[in-house]
């Protein structure tokens, strides 16, 4: 076996590779050239191939070492271009997964995938509703990102803002979700502030998250604000019911200082009545700082049949909200039409590619 079989077997992803692995694939050039494709990586968001400052044989050894993961499938854009969703394919088993991005007027922001699939069977959710396939590596979540921020790049945009909101839930996967969560603040220089992480209130994540040492915004996925209803929306409440789920909350915020916001997906007739806005308000209340409230009309999905609440239903539960004193914010459905919208991820079946795309 010879020095370059041995590489060739321990391949890692260029995304997955540390700093300290890319020095080990580039030993014999100074520092500064590593420095100078740790740049080109994470700065300019450039592809191996574009990185000139190092040489064009350096280039290649570089590509063969460590592969990229993500072959993009399609590129879907709707709101007149500023939402785009990227649908990947896994290069190591063909499984598919979706990443958003999002233009506002001031700021751009990356929904990223954190699992192929999702185990948590949420039955409004169209990833709940097709299953779990696989755990994504840091790797793969850093590339969404970096290949979300080259085409922004496009337009003159910078990522601004990183929400865990596309497939899976990220507190399954916290290893690998952390680490991706690194390299975002340390490499791309995206503050903890602007970062996300929303979990169906997995609550050992929700402990380890409190653990790490940057102080990331935590979402829950709450949509029933009693142990009954939210069995049935959001399974794993079984196991993890509200009152434990509020007490983790609790050290989260004492831990971190950062206030948590409450998910609240409205069903027609299910979850949007005076009632579930009381039950929203007090439990939301119960925290210090009061949670943030962020409003989804549901999004339609092909496995629940049940409808959003309608524009009057939406405008009535935020205002009971705000009446009690809590922050609500209804938030506006992007790439409906382009099944890009929250829960609307579902990458379908795996998908054979002919040709190969970078973005
Ligand atoms: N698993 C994580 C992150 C992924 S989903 C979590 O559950 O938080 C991101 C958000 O979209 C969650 O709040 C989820 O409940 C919500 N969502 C799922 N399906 C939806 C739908 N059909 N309409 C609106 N929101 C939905």
């Amino acid at each position: 076996m010879t020095a370059e079989d041995v590489i060739v077997e321990s391949k890692v992803s260029l995304y997955d590779a540390t700093r300290e692995t890319l020095a080990g694939v580039m030993a014999g050039e100074p520092t500064y050239r590593v420095d100078q494709v740790w740049s080109g990586l994470y700065k300019q968001f450039q592809e191996v191939a574009e990185i000139t400052t190092i040489s064009a044989a350096l280039r290649e050894k570089l590509s063969r070492e460590l592969p990229t993961s993500l072959a993009l499938v399609r590129e879907s854009v709707s709101d007149k271009g500023d939402t785009v969703k990227f649908l990947w394919r896994l290069v190591d088993g063909n499984h598919p997964i979706e990443t958003v991005l999002m233009h506002y007027a001031d700021r751009v922001t990356v929904c990223v995938s954190t699992q192929a699939g999702c185990a948590m069977a949420c039955g409004f959710c169209a990833t709940g509703q097709a299953g779990f396939n696989r755990q994504l590596t840091t790797g793969e979540i850093v590339e969404q990102v970096v290949r979300a921020a080259r085409h922004a790049k496009q337009r003159k945009q910078r990522v601004a803002n990183i929400v865990f909101m596309g497939m899976g839930e990220p507190l399954a996967n916290e290893p690998a979700v952390w680490s991706a969560i690194e390299r975002f603040h340390d490499d791309i220089g995206i503050s903890a502030r602007h970062l996300t992480v929303s979990t169906v209130g997995i609550i050992p994540g929700i402990r380890t998250l409190a653990t790490r040492p940057l102080p990331v915004n935590l979402a829950v996925s709450m949509h029933a604000a009693r142990d009954d209803l939210r069995d049935d929306l959001v399974p794993i409440n079984k196991r993890y019911p509200i009152n434990d789920l509020m007490d983790a909350c609790r050290d989260y915020l004492r831990v971190k200082n950062r206030r948590i916001s409450f998910e609240w997906a409205l069903i027609a007739g299910v979850n949007d009545t005076a009632r579930d806005a009381n039950e929203l308000a007090k439990l939301a209340l119960s925290l210090r700082p009061s949670a943030h409230v962020n409003i989804i009309p549901l999004n339609p999905t092909p496995g629940f049949p049940t409808r959003g609440t309608d524009a009057a239903g939406v405008r009535r539960f935020a205002d009971r909200l705000r009446d009690r004193g809590v922050n609500a914010t209804v938030r506006r459905n992007r790439g409906t039409d382009i099944d890009a919208a929250c829960g609307q991820l579902a990458a379908g079946q795996p998908v054979v590619l002919t040709a190969r795309r970078n973005v």
